[in-house]
């Protein structure tokens, strides 16, 4: 743990992965408000910022943050052997390990994550749109999954956690 923030390596690489990647805690914290105005009157981004946070402490979603960003940076790259090279470079329809991969994220807060996750992958809003530009030569094919699971498990969390009309503490 740093003792300064309580944070394990594990989450501090996390963190600086996403940063590097081009993802910021805010632009996560968008897509939260996005998802869950409609249901909250007078919502705060300082809502959806503190929801997100919360979310990024998990254990199981920093795995899915190193595991799949690693796979989009090997890919862009070129170091992974083929035919998987190809497979995720090209972000192929029919793969689906990155989706189930975001899964494992949405599945930390039950189960109106996938709604809200099924929702914002269609959809695309604010920083997912610019993840899904294949114009740019960067892969980002595990990575808009996992943004968009992100935000989904933190709204799950927010509506939780305003249903119980208390800040969960985990
Ligand atoms: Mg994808």
């Amino acid at each position: 743990m740093d003792k300064n923030t309580n944070q394990s390596v594990l989450e501090v690489k996390a963190r600086q992965l996403l940063t590097e990647r081009g993802v910021d805690l805010e632009d996560i914290a968008e897509l939260v408000y996005y998802l869950q105005a409609k249901y909250h009157d007078d919502l705060q981004m300082e809502d959806c910022r503190y929801n997100v946070d919360r979310v990024l402490t998990k254990r199981e979603v920093q795995n899915a943050i190193l595991t799949g960003i690693q796979l989009d940076v090997l890919a862009e790259k070129k170091m992974l052997e083929q035919p998987l090279q190809t497979t995720i470079e090209t972000d192929e329809s029919l793969y689906g390990l990155d989706e189930i991969i975001a899964l494992s994220i949405v599945n930390v807060y039950g189960s109106i994550g996938f709604t809200n996750y099924g929702y914002i992958d269609k959809q695309k809003p604010g920083i997912l749109e610019r993840l899904n530009d294949k114009s740019t030569g960067e892969v980002h094919t595990f990575l808009d999954d996992i943004v968009g699971a992100i935000a989904a498990a933190a709204s799950s969390r927010l509506a939780h956690a305003s249903a119980d009309d208390k800040l969960l503490d985990d």
